[in-house]
């Protein structure tokens, strides 16, 4: 793999403190090897398909598609992945990696509790100790996610300073990094961060991508016109969409969340409503304030709740070789019913929002056209929360 500098055009990068520039060195040293070494890729392989489930299924939604009457639409079924969702793609594969470089413990943070969770399974998998730093306040609106950790035998810290939230956690564990990173590496969740990162995390996930590509040919004999994935940080889109870069005429659509409508401020849109600046060490579109701290977001669905996106899909949209629109948790809302009405499939908040899109836009569309949606996740998760909702 050609080795690079960490931008993606003026996108990326490592606005680190120089207590970090040596731990990110040897993580970056460290993945450029092993991601051409067979060894390493064959031990990938084997918990690709032996522990995750790979490969999923790229399934043709015929009921769906025949109720909307337009494009054809099929689901790359991250879903059925084991613990329901694509971030274990880039949690094994940055375990091995540790393993690799002879760390003896693993520190991430979370929100929502969705990638500490993936990341206290792979630690559980590979006996390597695990702390995992949470929001206080998250970890109250959370608390079976906790459970869930500890259950895995993680250590969650509930961080105390600040709004207690996010953003908080990831100054906690950074902190943690530049005292302890002798032993200990941070194992991030989405394709975000300083260089090496959103790379790592990009060839981690791009498994989705491989696949689907394999899979569409062998079911329809050519290459589908549309890929639609919904963009937190980045990763499952970027994941699906690296491998199929090159090829043109394959048209890209990250949906952001719009939360309660662009306009009212209450959404987490990085590109559609942001502006260029520095987040967690990278640079790309962000929604800051006018002193560059990142400004509060929401969206109904918790992963998709971040103030900044990936380096490369800034660059994407950029020199438009991506287009980023957006869906509302309304709309979002309506799609996860749809798609569970009419194929038996619930799925996530946060890939209810690629449903939602791909419906609007296969409406537009002939039949004779496909779009291949990710399916990030499924809605298990968000059962309870949809049921306040409605009642
Ligand atoms: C975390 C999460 C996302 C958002 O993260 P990305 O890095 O943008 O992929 C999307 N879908 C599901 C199911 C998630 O858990």
């Amino acid at each position: 793999m050609k080795r690079r500098d960490g931008y993606f055009g003026s996108f990326g990068g490592a606005y680190v403190p120089e207590g970090l520039k040596v731990a990110l060195g040897e993580v970056e040293e460290s993945f450029y090897k092993h991601i051409e070494d067979q060894d390493f890729l064959a031990e990938l392989a084997y918990y690709q398909k032996q522990y995750i489930g790979r490969e999923n299924p790229l399934y043709f939604a015929e009921r769906l598609s025949k109720e909307i009457d337009g494009a054809k639409i099929y689901l790359k079924r991250e879903d059925l992945n084991h613990t329901g969702a694509h971030k274990i793609n880039n949690a094994i594969g940055q375990v091995l990696l540790a393993k690799r470089m002879n760390k003896r413990r693993i520190i991430a943070e979370t929100g929502a509790g969705q990638h500490g969770v993936a990341t206290a399974t792979v630690c559980a998998l590979f006996d390597i100790e695990c702390t995992i730093y949470m929001g206080e306040i998250d970890t109250e609106r959370q608390a079976l996610n906790v459970f869930r950790m500890e259950m895995l035998g993680a250590k969650v810290v509930p961080v105390k300073g600040g709004t207690r939230t996010l953003k908080d956690a990831v100054d906690a564990a950074l902190q943690d990094y530049i005292c302890n990173a002798s032993d200990t590496f941070y194992l991030l969740g989405s394709a975000v961060g300083p260089h090496p990162y959103p790379t790592m995390v990009r060839e981690f996930q791009s498994i989705i991508g491989q696949e689907a590509r394999r899979q569409i040919l062998e079911a329809e004999g050519r290459l589908p016109d549309y890929l639609v994935a919904c963009v937190g940080g980045g990763s499952n889109a970027i994941g699906l969409f690296h491998p199929f870069i090159n090829d043109e005429k394959v048209k890209i659509i990250g949906v952001e969340p719009a939360g309660k409508g662009l306009e009212t401020g209450e959404h987490a849109a990085s590109i559609s409503m942001g502006s260029i600046g520095v987040i967690h060490g990278f640079k790309c579109y962000t929604l800051q304030d006018k002193y560059g701290e990142p400004l509060p977001v929401h969206s109904i669905a918790a992963g998709l709740d971040y103030p900044g996106v990936g380096p490369e899909h800034s660059y994407y949209n950029e020199i438009g070789r991506g287009e980023y629109v957006s869906i509302t948790d309304k709309e979002a809302l309506k799609a996860f019913f749809q798609l569970s009405k009419t194929e038996g499939i619930i799925p996530a908040l946060e890939s209810a929002h690629a449903i939602a899109y791909a419906i609007k836009l296969a409406k537009e569309l002939t039949k004779q056209e496909i779009i291949i949606v990710n399916l990030s996740g499924r809605g298990d998760k968000d059962v309870e929360q949809v049921k306040k909702l409605m009642g």
